[in-house]
């Protein structure tokens, strides 16, 4: 898949938008078992701006109509069955698994994908796994979700509810515009020099989520020089989306701030400095958000700073209209 098709333009607004996959019912489609949706407002008013959404229900995929009896998962909690509620011996399981190994390998172009919590298709975690005497046990994955996240491990994957939270929200995003990052600038043309560019750029946002995996990646590439091209492509990009999914605390924002800021060290006078540190102590202490350190730190980069600090991934991971920033 090239670059171009990895994305649409809104004929609206000329806004390039990222393919992401979905649970078709999130978007208001009514195709869950009683014939309703779970339309999530943010998903469908803030997100759809920059996300091109590819929807799909596997439960539908697979012939289960609507309305329909309810699936749940039933059994051990790494290899459950899915079974009707109301006639045991419908058992969808490896339909559903198959639906989701078939997605994948049918929407390689994707860089994201959001779920529905708590479905026994379709959810990331703590889907409910019903046990011999009956009890449930909130440890599941729906099979779906499961069978995708198994064939796409480096895709960013999240649940609708849980974007409520302002980090798993801006950690999710970050992870979909770096993989459509990678989309656009490597998979075309693949090389090494351009794998080392893309991870030239990304150097401080994978500081900020993990500091060992930024040696890691760094070691990776370093001793790579002899390692297919092939080889090297999925082993980095697999191990760069895992530790991007680390979620970046106040503490190693500030670090990462710092760091940054040392690149200004010899351009702004006493007082600029001071404010840039006084302002990066109040992010750490829990007193501003994210946005505010940022802003004045990219102002004086924007003006003494080198082309090599002001391409880094992490100052604009994405459109700051999203202000995620704002909540961090
Ligand atoms: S299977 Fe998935 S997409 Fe379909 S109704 Fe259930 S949660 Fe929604």
């Amino acid at each position: 898949m090239n670059g171009s098709q990895n994305s649409m333009t809104d004929k609206t607004t000329g806004v390039q938008q990222i393919p992401v996959g979905i649970s078709a019912c999130l978007l208001g489609q009514e195709v869950r078992f009683n014939g309703g949706h779970k339309r999530s407002r943010y998903c469908l008013e803030v997100l759809q701006e920059c996300f091109h959404y590819e929807s799909f229900c596997p439960e539908m995929a697979i012939g289960l109509g609507v309305p329909r009896q309810p699936i749940r998962l039933v059994g051990d909690n790494a290899q459950p069955q899915a079974l009707g509620t109301d006639d045991p011996d419908l058992n969808v399981t490896d339909a559903l698994i198959d639906s989701g190994r078939n997605f994948a390998a049918s929407h390689s172009h994707l860089c994201g994908y959001i779920l529905t919590k708590g479905s026994p298709s379709c959810g990331m975690e703590r889907v409910k796994v019903y046990h011999p005497n009956g009890n449930p046990d909130g440890s599941g994955s729906g099979l779906f979700a499961r069978a995708l996240m198994d064939a796409m491990p480096w895709l960013p994957v999240e649940e609708e509810a849980r974007l409520n939270d302002p980090v798993l929200r801006e950690n999710f995003i970050l992870r979909v515009f770096a993989l459509h990052h990678w989309k656009q600038v490597v998979e075309p043309e693949p090389s090494f020099h351009k794998i080392q560019q893309f991870h030239a750029r990304y150097k401080y946002t994978l500081m900020a989520h993990s500091y060992p995996g930024y040696q890691a990646l760094g070691r990776l590439l370093a001793d790579a020089t002899a390692m297919p091209l092939e080889a090297l492509m999925p082993e980095y990009l697999n191990q760069l989306m895992g530790y991007l999914k680390e979620r970046a605390g106040r503490k190693s924002h500030a670090n990462t701030l710092l760091h940054i800021f040392g690149y200004l060290k010899k351009s702004i006078d006493g007082d600029c400095k001071q404010e840039l540190v006084d302002t990066i102590e109040q992010y750490r202490r829990g007193e501003v958000h994210l946005v505010v350190p940022l802003t004045l730190l990219k102002h004086y980069l924007k003006r003494y700073g080198s082309e090599y600090i002001n391409e880094q991934a992490y100052l604009d991971p994405y459109p700051h209209e999203l202000g995620l920033r704002n909540y961090i």
